[in-house]
């Protein structure tokens, strides 16, 4: 029979493409890159104009500077929804971080924002999730563009001291909160951007870490991007092994990333750092949110996959 072989195994190509074990198996999350909007440096009297202009905002405290107040930013229903809690500057001279991060914010609150491809995935999480957003922890190093806080002391080491006030607030707030994932956002001094996971339930996490770093080379277009492990869940100095401490409202404790950017070439463009920090914070809640609803990550109090 004339081309009838052929038909049978491009058939069978088919089905097999299409048999849905195979499909949820290779599942993998991916979408076009967002590029955020151009932003530069502002001061931080600019900045805030800003946040009490277009925002929901709590204020929080006052910085180590004894002058700066922190802002907590809010969108949805935090008594019943999930909480997803983004921050930024922690590190003030990584800036930057604070704007992607805001950006993300923004499509949140408004999907129009968000480029049309990624629009539905704000249209999903704002319905599932409420978000919190501190955008930047430390105002003196935003100001100056440097590290430390007025005093010299690197806050992100200091988690296990309470007589840091910025400390102190990200720490009060992280508690009455609860959130099930925070983001907290930097750049390094690599030439690669990398994403730390950390969070209770290894195997869980290692599967989630791989997930994500997959769908960002794709994303992103290029290889040099890494994931690692956090070992930090007794470094409770490090901000991070103190929140992956944290209970969240579900019955595991917070899920925990850091997106680093990377500073330096080809990657550390002011455009090339905030795509990076955009796409990997969407990035990484979608596949939370995947996990949290299969009962991997959160919500039942199961631990194994
Ligand atoms: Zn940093």
């Amino acid at each position: 029979m004339p081309g009838g072989n052929g038909a049978y195994i491009r058939n069978r190509r088919r089905n097999s493409l299409q048999y849905p074990a195979e499909r949820k198996r290779s599942a993998m999350i991916t979408f076009p890159q967002s590029t955020p909007h151009p932003y530069k440096k502002q001061t931080y009297k600019e900045l805030e104009s800003r946040l009490l202009r277009e925002y929901d905002y709590e204020k929080l405290g006052t910085a180590s500077d004894e002058k700066s107040c922190i802002y907590g930013l809010k969108y949805g229903d935090m008594e019943n929804k999930p909480v997803i809690l983004l921050s930024a500057c922690i590190h003030g001279e990584e800036w930057e971080s604070t704007y992607w991060t805001l950006h993300f914010f923004d499509c949140v609150i408004d999907p129009e924002k968000a480029e049309p491809p990624v629009r539905h995935f704000f249209e999903t999480l704002r319905i599932r999730y409420s978000f919190y957003c501190i955008p930047v922890i430390n105002p003196f190093g935003f100001e100056h563009s440097r590290r430390l806080s007025k005093d010299e002391v690197d806050l992100n080491r200091v988690y296990h001291k309470d007589k840091y006030a910025e400390v102190e607030i990200v720490k009060k707030r992280i508690a009455e909160l609860k959130p099930v994932l925070v983001a907290d956002n930097h750049t390094a001094e690599m030439p690669k951007e990398t994403i730390g996971v950390g969070g209770l339930g290894n195997k869980n996490i290692v599967f989630l870490g791989e997930s994500i770093i997959k769908s960002m080379k794709f994303i992103r277009g290029h290889n040099q991007i890494e994931w690692y492990r956090e070992p930090v869940q007794e470094n409770v100095n490090i901000g991070r092994g103190w929140i992956s401490g944290q209970p969240s409202k579900s019955s595991h404790s917070v899920f925990s990333v850091i997106v680093e950017a990377a500073r330096e070439a080809p990657l550390g463009s002011l455009q090339s750092k905030a795509e990076f920090g955009f796409n990997a914070i969407l990035c990484t809640c979608l596949y939370a949110d995947l996990y949290f609803r299969r009962g991997i990550l959160g919500g039942t109090g199961k631990q194994v996959l």
